[in-house]
């Protein structure tokens, strides 16, 4: 799938809207130190924002409820209305329960990222990563929406893989997703490897799997070497992804999380705002980019 920069077309359309909530929200910012930094009001951004050479931004199911896609724990989330869900996302349960694989097959069919389009907080971290600030956007999504809203590609680590590809647990052949949801279509309820008859899978990491080789440690490389980490829409509960909150701020870099929620890592962050992700990172981003 080619991908462009689109910072320069969306520079226009979301500028107005960044003017129009200036000044809103300041409740929603606390700070772990000292008094609170005023990020929503105009004015300077605040000292974390300002001449950021390398942002690390770890992004969460929180950034792509608004695209339509629920996230786990909050309180619409999957999980939350339905605890059984999580079981489809453990790897030994899919691997010895086919009917459960079948439930997993409709519940890929049926998933929301199919239609959904990214939104005003993806294509905010787009501009950043086409800009000169060096910039690796690390998700805990498997959604594709950063790609698809114009971050390039080689920017952004997967560390819980894709949903648009497929893996046989038996023979590592990957395939594309939408394939196999064809074969489901036609009638195959838990379709097998054309190759070995081994059982498929997503290309996501599923509770009980390590993470594919080399992505932690390429995520761990660029939250040690980055200014400003930028903690949105996750949890901070999943590891090793929460550990990089650690790894940033030992080695002297800002901490900001952008959630709802608390997290285990608020008491160690620079800035903690709680305003709508969609609010929140386009402001951020407008302030860390040189004017
Ligand atoms: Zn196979």
């Amino acid at each position: 799938m080619p991908i462009r920069c689109r910072s320069e077309t969306r520079d226009a359309g979301d500028a107005p809207h960044l003017h129009a909530l200036a000044g809103r929200g300041e409740d929603g910012v606390v700070t772990a130190d000292g008094p609170a930094e005023a990020v929503t009001a105009p004015g300077p951004a605040p000292g974390w924002a300002r001449q950021v050479a390398a942002v690390a931004v770890l992004t969460g199911a929180g950034i792509s409820t608004d695209s339509g896609i629920p996230d786990f724990r909050g309180p619409q989330g999957l999980w939350t209305r339905n605890p059984s869900a999580e079981k489809l996302s453990t790897y030994q349960a899919y691997m010895a329960d086919p009917e459960l694989r079948c439930r997993s097959w409709q519940a890929r069919l049926a998933h929301p990222a199919w239609t959904a389009e990214p939104n005003r907080a993806h294509r905010a971290l787009a501009r950043l990563a086409c800009s000169a600030i060096d910039t690796q956007v690390i998700t805990q999504n498997i959604d594709e929406l950063h790609q698809r809203a114009g971050t390039p590609p080689e920017r952004v680590t997967e560390l819980h893989g894709t949903m648009f590809g497929v893996l046989c647990t038996g023979c590592g052949d990957r395939t594309a997703m939408a394939a196999a949801l064809d074969r489901v279509r036609a009638g195959e309820q838990d379709p097998p490897c054309t190759l070995c008859g081994g059982i498929l899978k997503s290309a996501t990491v599923m509770f009980g799997q390590p993470l594919p080789p080399g992505v932690f440690e390429r995520a761990a490389a660029a939250a040690a070497r980055c200014d400003l980490l930028l903690a949105i829409g996750s949890t901070l509960t999943v590891e090793p992804a929460a550990s990089l909150c650690s790894i940033a701020t030992a080695a002297g870099a800002s901490l900001v999380i952008v959630n709802r929620d608390p997290t285990p890592y608020d008491p160690a962050a620079t800035a903690v705002i709680r305003d709508p992700i969609g609010e929140a990172v386009p402001r951020i981003a407008g302030q860390i980019l040189p004017a």
